[in-house]
């Protein structure tokens, strides 16, 4: 029994540290955060709820510049403020502002944003609790592969939850009237930036699939429908 203390010790403290971080970035979200209130905006999501056959999607401004969209784990939707103030001078539209958030509401309705708390803040709790658990047996090399180990796993996840929330976001964003054409010319502009911008690669870029499959994933989605971008 003794011999296992160690380990449980790990998983305790992986445990704790998760809960409160997943407690701060909670709170976080809560305390620099608005509701995003732009009437053309609103008109397009509600749009989207009437497609959905919700009253209203409800959608905050998160006070942070990196361009980027977030789905809490509790459902809620968030847009940085760096993103809608490239809305606001025109370098991205109403319509490809309201795929991001399409592609958002599909990480909530299909279950990714609570297991996404675990890319966000609990990558860190759970690769210091394998590093802690796998340096008994390996000692050297445990923080190693417990890293290796921790970056595949999220990798993984991230990658097809990625594509599902696009295919999510591409039907939504047919089904209200908006098209899949503001979807695919969001990721080519957001791509440009990121080679024009050098060091100011978006963070919503950074954790997605590479652009130009998935633009093609939408084009198989188009096809497959039948409906014309
Ligand atoms: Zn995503």
């Amino acid at each position: 029994m003794l011999k296992f203390a160690p380990i449980l010790l790990a998983l305790l403290y992986g445990l704790a540290m998760y809960r409160f971080s997943a407690w701060r970035t909670a709170r976080q979200l809560d305390e620099q955060s608005t509701e995003l209130m732009d009437p053309k905006l609103r008109a397009l999501n509600d749009r989207m709820a009437a497609a959905l056959e919700l009253p209203r999607i409800k959608v905050h401004i998160y006070e942070i510049d990196p361009v980027n969209g977030l789905a809490a784990p509790d459902g809620r939707i968030f847009i940085t403020r760096g993103f809608y103030r490239k809305f606001q001078n025109g370098e991205v539209t109403g319509e490809e502002l309201a795929s991001v958030i399409a592609h958002e509401l599909g990480h909530v309705a299909l279950g990714h944003s609570r297991r996404r708390m675990i890319d966000f803040s609990g990558q860190n709790a759970l690769r210091t609790a394998l590093a802690m658990v796998l340096s008994r047996f390996i000692p050297g090399f445990g923080a190693m592969i417990a890293n290796a180990l921790t970056t595949l796993l999220a990798a993984r996840l991230s990658r097809s939850d990625e594509y599902e929330a696009d295919e999510y976001a591409a039907a939504l964003l047919t089904k209200s009237g908006i098209g899949t054409a503001p979807q695919k010319s969001l990721f080519q502009k957001l791509e440009a930036l990121t080679k024009s911008a050098g060091n100011g690669t978006p963070a919503w870029l950074l954790s997605h699939p590479k652009t130009k499959e998935r633009v093609k994933a939408i084009e198989a989605l188009e096809a497959k429908w039948g409906v014309e971008a």
